[in-house]
């Protein structure tokens, strides 16, 4: 199963993700992941992300495509794979579908977690990570909102949307989660 994971800062795709991977032997691609351990190494690409990602603004789509696009070519990714943080533009989002066809290994299900605003807020300044500070937190979100939002009618209009209610316990959301991704299997 290809599966790209949708939802703003704080919604718990890393937690979800973790889960999921495990369960259904996915390859799991988190941009932000990715990008961390660049910087955490220093590289080139490491030291530009950061520019971006302390201010909590997103980082360039051509840097974002081209890690990307060597990664899903790994063999590891062959069995499937679940794309946590990317696309998280239009832009990225055209460039997987064209890197996908090549493959003809189409997306099966992009599954967006929704969580309120002020829920996203509470649950990030807990959390203590650097770009977790209130001004960086609040310009992801708005990150989010403009680039990000377009997405879900992009993949809506290509009938691969599921939406679910990321509010409540780890366990009750997995199990929506399993819900739907089963539902996506049988079909
Ligand atoms: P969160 O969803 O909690 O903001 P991530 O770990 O997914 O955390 O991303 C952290 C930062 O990494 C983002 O604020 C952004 O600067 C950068 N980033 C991650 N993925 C992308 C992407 N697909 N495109 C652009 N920037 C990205």
């Amino acid at each position: 199963m290809r599966i790209v994971f949708i939802g703003p800062p704080g919604a718990g795709k890393g937690t979800q993700a973790e889960r999921l991977i495990e369960k259904y032997g996915l390859a799991h691609l988190s941009t932000g992941d990715m990008l961390r351990a660049a910087r955490d190494a220093q590289t080139d690409v490491g030291r530009k992300a950061e520019e971006y990602m302390s201010k909590g603004e997103l980082v360039p789509d051509e840097i974002i495509i081209a890690i990307i696009g060597q990664r899903l070519a790994q063999p590891d990714c062959q069995g499937g794979c679940l794309l946590d943080g990317f696309p998280r533009t239009i832009a990225q989002a055209e460039a997987l579908d064209a890197l996908l066809a090549e493959k003809q290994t189409p997306l099966d299900v992009v599954l967006e977690l929704r969580v309120p605003e002020e829920e996203l807020f509470n649950r990030l300044a807990g959390r203590g990570r650097a770009d977790d500070q209130p001004e960086v937190i609040r310009q992801r979100l708005v990150a989010y909102r403009r680039q990000t939002e377009p997405l879900l009618e992009y993949y809506g209009a290509k009938s691969v949307l599921k939406s679910v209610d990321g509010l409540g316990t780890v366990d009750e959301i997995f199990d929506r989660v399993v819900d739907v991704l089963d539902n996506v299997k049988e079909s």
